[in-house]
């Protein structure tokens, strides 16, 4: 199969038909329009195999998830999805391969009302580039560094799922479905983030790890924050696994959980628990913001946790 019969038969026509695309897959651009006061918001995300993903992941899987790690900083922005542009470096054209991988990256792009305008295919190692594109009423987005001494911290879902489907699977344990679930099939929390625009003062997705990436929101606000281990919201496999062994590095520092952790004034917050409701969403307070720098993280005994654990860096040497 020729390069160019492989993009019309499986990426011409993916994800939702959107009006506002007036040229979509097949000419040197895809052209857009963006709708008079909105803003664009735009993210790149690159999946190495080996490194992002296990090289015989389901194919379905991995053309969702390289989605879905777009998506949600899409959510953590409070936008709106539109469009997205697919790199793909394959080592051959395996159409049974191409078929799912396009299946699942379709299955979650119509189901956030985002097209596919186009992209790059190439021979080479398996990596997946998704760069995603999404719409935000101008001057509502919400960064990471508006947070404000005196706002609660809170989290979305549950922390360490996917870290502990990660840990069995590297130490050639059995995978329980629900934990590998949460590992190859994230799910963004695109609705939340646009509810919460003009509620939250700065959000941040949760990629690296809650301890690493709630650091970003606080250096880029210029504040600190103080969390209670207790109230982090754990799934019953990952509670029994801190409990049995005093680690909280599964919620604290293992990537992929793909929640939205956000700041939110005092005076907002009596939105929260009906928006969890409307949503069918875990939100939990873990925290709050102060002036002084740094991240204490406060024991189920009352004590500080004595050292954090970092998040994942792909350059780090020690
Ligand atoms: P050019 O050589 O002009 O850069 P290409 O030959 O790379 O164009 O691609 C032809 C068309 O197919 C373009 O519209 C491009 O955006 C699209 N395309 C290529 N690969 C993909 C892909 N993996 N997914 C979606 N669209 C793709
Ligand atoms: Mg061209």
């Amino acid at each position: 199969m020729s390069e160019f019969a492989l993009i019309r038969r499986y990426f011409a026509h993916l994800g939702a038909e959107r009006a506002d695309v007036a040229l979509g897959v097949g000419d040197d651009c895809a052209l857009l329009n963006i709708p008079a006061g909105q803003t664009l918001a735009v993210s790149l995300d690159t999946l190495v195999s080996g490194v992002h993903f296990f090289p015989d992941v389901a194919p379905e899987a991995l053309g969702y998830k390289s989605l879905a790690v777009g998506l949600s900083d899409l959510a953590a922005m409070g936008a709106d999805p539109a469009w997205a542009t697919l790199a793909l470096t394959l080592p051959a054209a395996d159409e049974t391969w191409l078929r799912a991988f396009a299946a699942g990256f379709g299955q979650l792009a119509s189901a956030h009302g985002l097209q596919l305008i186009g992209g790059d295919t190439t021979r080479g190692p398996l990596s997946v580039s998704i760069q995603v594109h999404g719409l935000i009423p101008t001057g509502t987005a919400i960064r990471r560094s508006e947070a404000r001494p005196g706002d609660a911290i809170l989290v979305s879902g549950t922390l360490g799922d996917a870290g502990l489907a990660l840990r069995h699977r590297l130490a050639a344990a059995p995978v329980a479905s629900e934990l590998q679930r949460r590992l190859d099939y994230p799910e963004p929390r695109v609705a939340l983030g646009q509810r919460l625009r003009g509620i939250a003062s700065a959000m941040i997705d949760l990629s690296d790890g809650l301890a690493a990436d709630l650091g970003h929101l606080l250096a880029a606000s210029g504040v600190g924050a103080e969390l209670e281990l207790a109230h982090l919201p754990l799934s019953p496999s990952v509670a029994a696994q801190v409990a049995a062994t005093g680690d909280w590095s599964l919620p604290l520092a293992s990537g992929d959980d793909y929640e939205l952790c956000f700041c939110v004034p005092a005076p907002s917050l009596g939105n929260i628990a009906s928006l969890a409701a409307e949503l069918n969403v875990n939100l939990t307070q873990i925290g709050w913001i102060r002036a002084e720098s740094g991240l204490t993280c406060r024991l189920p005994n009352g004590e500080r946790l004595p050292t954090l654990p970092g998040g994942y860096d792909h350059f780090r040497t020690d």
